[in-house]
């Protein structure tokens, strides 16, 4: 269905962020499930944002199961969005890469941070901010980040939403690494 998944695991999609993290451009990497894989088919802007994504992992099995159906490369497992995320958190923990969030009801990102900072201590959190704002107000949250400069966006605006504010914008983000990561910070707030 004309997207692209690369076919690795959980572990190669840990050190392919991190060699991301070493490079100077801005990388996006995404993790369709089956309806955002739908969606791409009639929607232009978020099939372009998948096209142009350095990094695209299966979050639903059923992506898997369909790549095992289908002709072509097996892919090895579902590499879900939330875990990937954790699995990173886990390794920056122990460096000095910092991270953003963006996304979710006003105060979850927040709560989402502290819990976060707790589960991985020396986890460094540049900001957050939530996924609200007005046209208006964009410029604003642009510039928090631009002051931040985190090596990793999560961007938690729901999809095809992120996807597209991520293709959109990720050229004056001084950031390596943006990831669309759905509703994450409401279950990382608990
Ligand atoms: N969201 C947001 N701004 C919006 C719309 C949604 O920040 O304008 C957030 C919402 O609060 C939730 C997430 O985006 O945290 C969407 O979660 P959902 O589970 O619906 O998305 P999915 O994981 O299915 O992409």
């Amino acid at each position: 269905m004309d997207v692209p998944i690369d076919v690795i695991t959980m572990e190669q999609a840990v050190s392919r962020v991190f060699s991301f993290f070493e490079t100077t451009e801005c990388h996006s990497v995404y993790t369709p499930n089956p309806e955002i894989i739908m969606a791409a088919q009639k929607d232009k802007a978020l099939m372009d944002a998948l096209y142009h994504a350095s990094l695209i992992v299966p979050d639903g099995i059923g992506v898997v199961l369909a790549s095992r159906l289908l002709k072509g490369p097996k892919l090895p497992e579902r590499v879900a969005g939330y875990d990937l995320v954790q699995n990173l958190f886990a390794h920056m923990a122990t460096t000095d890469y910092t991270v953003y969030f963006l996304g979710g009801a006003p105060g979850v990102s927040e709560e989402a941070a502290k819990v976060m900072q707790k589960k991985y201590k020396g986890l460094k959190i540049t900001g957050t901010d939530h996924g609200y704002f007005k046209e208006s107000e964009e410029e604003a949250v642009i510039q928090r980040i631009q002051a931040a400069k985190p090596d990793l966006l999560l961007v938690g605006l729901g999809a095809p939403k992120q996807e597209k504010w991520i293709e959109k914008n990720r050229g004056v983000l001084p950031v390596k690494v943006c990831i669309g990561v759905g509703g994450s910070f409401d279950v990382m707030a608990g």
